[in-house]
């Protein structure tokens, strides 16, 4: 098992595939200018397979595939066949953008992989469009309705943004009426990418619940699972639920069962960390599976409590302020 300097048990990894995205959502990365990561310098598929084989060896069961958008890294069905095929994993999630996941839907279905956390901040597609930058509202409302009636697990992301998409939060939440969908809000945070965008988190938790609240007085607390990032609610008689994830206010940190690997290979140990080791370095310079576990146990015993201790210990890369896209979320 790997457990933390705080007692908290590691089971889950975050890889994302790729820093690249066909999206320009302007919360997560800037319209142009971005220095994309050369292929030498991915983790390659191999690399990461190894490093999943021995994290899985090691009590980590759940793994999530997320980027950039994962579907545009060349070979990646292949992969999740190869990663499919790891029976110590109990699961294999994807987060998408939902532009080129229809497509390998059945497939991924075939190899046991249905759950998908779909990103979409607006279902209005004006709305969309404008914070996507791109004009493919179709494209993903279409994916999100083959996912509904492939019955896959299905989460909806959507990251609420003043001025933007608070009109969308109330419609949002009424897709949970016939359909057994769960809508999750994020609380925006500040990793846009370094553009001129700077959050004021005028709309937290707090406030996205009592908006919601004012148009559905009959909200139901769910019982949230131990290590849920998201406090979880169903509206009286609806089928499917939403959730809020206080991702700036970070309430969560206590129970944070999770580590994410980078496009590049480094390791955080939390999303507000700068980065503990490359795994891609150790690996290429010759570590042997015994070498690569140590460590990943010396970065787990040195962990922040929580992504506010993260976030001041940060070094060589100032404030936060990377896209997302090059963390995975
Ligand atoms: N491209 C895929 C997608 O959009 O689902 C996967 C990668 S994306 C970086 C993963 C998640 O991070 C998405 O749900 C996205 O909304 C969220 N995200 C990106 N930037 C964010 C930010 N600044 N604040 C909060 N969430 C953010
Ligand atoms: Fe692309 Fe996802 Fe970032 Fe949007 S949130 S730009 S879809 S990586």
């Amino acid at each position: 098992m790997l457990v933390d300097n705080h007692g908290r048990h590691i089971d889950y990894v975050r890889i994302a595939v790729t820093d690249k995205c066909n999206l320009r959502c302007f919360y997560c990365m800037p319209e142009e200018g971005i220095d994309f990561v050369k292929r030498k310098e991915l983790l390659t598929y191999e690399e990461t397979l190894r490093l999943v084989d021995v994290l899985s060896a090691n009590g980590v069961n759940k793994v999530r595939i997320t980027g950039g958008e994962p579907f545009l890294r060349k070979g990646i069905m292949s992969f999740f066949t190869e990663l499919a095929s790891n029976d110590r994993l109990s699961k294999i999630a994807i987060t998408t953008n939902g532009t080129l996941t229809e497509g390998h839907l059945d497939e991924l279905i075939k190899l046991g992989i249905t759950s998908f956390n779909l990103s979409i901040d607006s279902i209005d597609p004006k709305r969309f469009n404008d914070i996507t930058r791109r004009d493919l509202f179709n494209t993903v409302w279409s994916c999100y309705e083959a996912m509904l009636k492939k019955g896959v697990d299905l989460k909806l992301n959507a990251v609420v943004m003043k001025g933007q998409n608070i009109d969308d939060l109330i419609p949002m939440v009424a897709l949970g009426r016939d359909t057994p969908v769960s809508v999750r809000f994020i609380e925006e945070m500040p990793f846009n990418g370094g553009g001129d965008y700077t959050p004021e988190l005028e709309w937290n938790y707090m406030k996205i619940l009592e908006h919601i609240s004012s148009a559905y007085p009959n909200i139901n607390k769910l019982k949230d699972a131990k290590s849920s990032t998201s406090l979880n609610y169903q509206v009286e008689g609806y089928k499917g639920t939403f959730g809020i994830i206080p991702a700036y206010t970070r309430s969560f940190c206590g129970s944070c069962n999770r580590i994410r690997i980078t496009p590049t290979g480094v390791l955080k140990t939390c999303l507000y960390d700068s980065g503990v080791f490359n795994v891609k370095d150790i690996i290429r310079a010759g570590a042997t599976d015994q070498q690569l576990l140590e460590a990943i146990q010396n970065a787990i015993s040195h962990r922040a409590l929580d992504g506010f201790e993260a976030e001041r210990n940060r070094t060589g890369f100032g404030p936060v302020g990377e896209s997302m896209a090059t963390i995975g979320g």
